[in-house]
């Protein structure tokens, strides 16, 4: 029994070893960084800014994968199935704390389920709509779609996804329960409102800003406490009419449960470097966002906003009755 127990002793001590001495030379080949929602969308072009920026820093790859689908929660159930050894992250946005509240079953834990990296950035939202669709206000807006609530088509990326968040507030804000369009993200969801496949849309600004600036969409409103620089002619959602109309879409990067604290760490340093990344700054401004600040950008910060989150959603979405299974 006791050369038993040695022995086991012996082989868990090799192998914490082998862990600590991987970690010190982490990273050593590319990384998988997995996004729930389809190419092209707002929180693909997040992250596919920031994993450039770090991969610099790491000196290797890291490869944006996007896993979409229900919501964001089948991107985020890869990731907390995946080895924790460092090599793969997710980069998923404030779905990840509405979700666990919205989904009677998720097929992971998500305040067990994963170790964190840190914010990214907090992106606000536009209530946009297809070029020529009618009305020319936000009082127009919700005038017309009181009046037209059975024709009136409305696009998200699935439930727990942003855009499903906000499409929910502005229907219960106004009262009316519109038809609501799923997609894999909305980066599809905006080829049909270019298209004109889909009416409304309520998404992130580094979705929306190129076409609300090239006219090819219609925007009613910013879901931020006050207006954007780019966009200074576009009322808040709050001084337009819908009070306390207000949402940040914040991103973070996440790692399985049992990846080492070391390599958190490392990412997290190099998530730092990368949100000062003149590129990158640049970009977010071009967008309608900013980088998360520096103490933001570690795994403690990151822990408590979900956990802020989760609760501050959770009376929300339960209020609303809503749930996915
Ligand atoms: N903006 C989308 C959402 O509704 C997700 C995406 O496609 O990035 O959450």
């Amino acid at each position: 029994m006791k050369i038993l127990q040695a022995l086991l002793g012996a082989v868990a001590a090799v192998s914490l070893f082998a862990a600590s001495a991987s970690a010190q030379n982490y990273p050593e080949r590319s990384i998988t960084m997995v996004v729930p929602f389809s190419a092209g969308g707002p929180t693909d072009t997040v992250a596919r800014l920031v994993a450039e920026s770090m991969s610099k820093d790491l000196g290797q790859q890291i490869i944006v994968e996007n896993v979409g689908g229900a919501g964001g929660t089948l991107g985020a159930g890869r990731v907390a199935q995946a080895d924790p050894d460092g090599y793969t992250v997710l980069l998923h946005h404030i779905g990840m704390a509405t979700s666990a509240t919205l989904y009677r079953k998720l097929a992971y834990d998500t305040l067990n389920a994963f170790e964190y990296v840190g914010l990214v950035t907090e992106v606000p939202m536009t209530i946009v709509a297809r070029k020529d669709f009618e009305p020319t206000d936000l009082k127009g807006l919700i005038d017309y779609v009181k009046a037209n609530k059975d024709t009136v088509t409305v696009a998200n990326a699935g439930i727990g996804a942003a855009s499903h968040l906000c499409g929910m507030m502005f229907m219960s804000a106004i009262d009316t329960q519109l038809t609501t369009v799923p997609y894999k993200g909305t980066g599809p969801a905006m080829t049909d409102l270019l298209g004109g496949q889909v009416d409304m849309m309520c998404d992130q600004t580094t979705n929306t800003t190129k076409q609300i600036q090239g006219g090819t969409i219609k925007a009613y409103a910013v879901t931020s406490p006050a207006r954007l620089k780019i966009f200074p002619d576009l009322p808040t959602a709050e001084e337009a009419g819908l009070s306390g109309f207000q949402v940040g879409i914040w991103h973070g990067i996440y790692a399985p449960k049992g990846t080492p604290a070391e390599v958190t760490e490392r990412l997290s340093k190099s998530l730092q470097l990368a949100l000062k990344d003149e590129n990158v700054v640049a970009r977010f401004a071009e967008l309608g966002t900013e980088p998360s600040s520096q103490e933001d950008a570690t795994p403690a910060a990151l822990k408590a906003k979900l956990e802020s989150e989760i609760a501050r959603w959770k009376p929300v979405i339960e209020a609303a009755g809503q749930f996915a299974d």
